[in-house]
C-alpha cells in the first residue's frame, strides 16, 4: 500500500488516455523523484492551460492572451485562402509545415447524422457568416477523409454554392481515418498541392 498523495498522483495520470495502471504508478513516482521547480512547473503547466487558452472569437484557435489568435491577428497573411479544419491541432501541424499562409477556421466536430450532430453544432453558422464577410476566393477544406468529413464538405460546399468562390478539399492520400498526428509532412504537403474542386 502506498501513502495516499502517491495514490493520488497514480489516479490523476490514470485520467489520461492510455495511461494504464502501471505507466500511471511510473508516472507517479517519477514525479517523486523531481526537484520542486519541476514540480512546481508541472503544476502550474495544468492549471495555466485550463485557466489561460481559449477559443480565439474569429476562427476557434487556441489563444491565450488575446480574444484573437495571432493568425488572425497577422494582417501579412493571404485573404484569399480561408482553410476549413476541424481541430486546432491540425493548425499548428499545418503551420508547422509551412505549406498554407491564408487564414483558417475551426469547425466544432464533422457533421454526423448517425451521432446526432448537425450543422448548426459545429460552428458552420460562424463559417458562412465569416464568408459572407470576408472576400476570400477559395475555401479549402482540410478535415479526416471519412464518412463525416465528406459529408461536411458537401454541406460546405452546398451552402457556399452561388457565392463567389471556390471550393477545393484536400486530396486523399491522407489514410481514411488517419489520425493526425500520424500524417506525415510529405503526404500533407502533398494533398494540399494536389487539392480538389468539389463537384
Ligand atoms: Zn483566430
Amino acid at each position: 500500500m502506498y501513502p495516499k498523495s502517491i495514490n493520488n498522483l497514480k489516479e490523476a495520470f490514470r485520467y489520461l488516455k492510455g495511461v494504464g495502471e502501471k505507466t500511471a504508478e511510473r508516472y507517479a513516482f517519477e514525479v517523486l523523484g523531481m526537484d520542486d521547480i519541476q514540480t512546481d512547473f508541472l503544476s502550474e503547466s495544468i492549471k495555466n492551460v485550463k485557466k489561460k487558452v481559449k477559443r480565439c472569437k474569429i476562427c476557434g484557435n487556441f489563444t491565450e492572451d488575446d480574444d484573437v489568435c495571432p493568425i488572425c491577428n497577422d494582417t501579412l497573411r493571404n485573404k484569399d485562402y480561408l482553410c476549413v479544419v476541424e481541430d486546432p491541432r491540425m493548425i499548428s501541424y499545418i503551420e508547422k509545415q509551412g505549406i498554407f499562409h491564408g487564414y483558417y477556421h475551426v469547425l466544432n466536430g464533422l457533421i454526423s447524422t448517425l451521432d446526432g450532430i448537425n450543422p448548426e453544432d459545429i460552428r458552420l453558422d460562424k463559417l458562412i457568416k465569416r464568408i459572407e464577410e470576408g472576400n476570400f476566393k477559395e475555401v479549402i477544406i482540410a478535415v479526416k477523409p471519412c464518412l463525416e468529413g465528406e459529408m461536411t464538405s458537401l454541406y460546405i460546399n452546398n451552402v457556399l454554392s452561388g457565392m463567389n468562390l471556390e471550393v477545393s478539399r484536400i486530396a486523399s492520400g491522407i489514410p481514411m481515418g488517419a489520425d493526425i498526428e500520424y500524417i506525415d509532412p510529405i503526404t500533407l504537403e502533398r494533398a494540399f498541392d494536389n487539392r480538389k474542386k468539389i463537384e
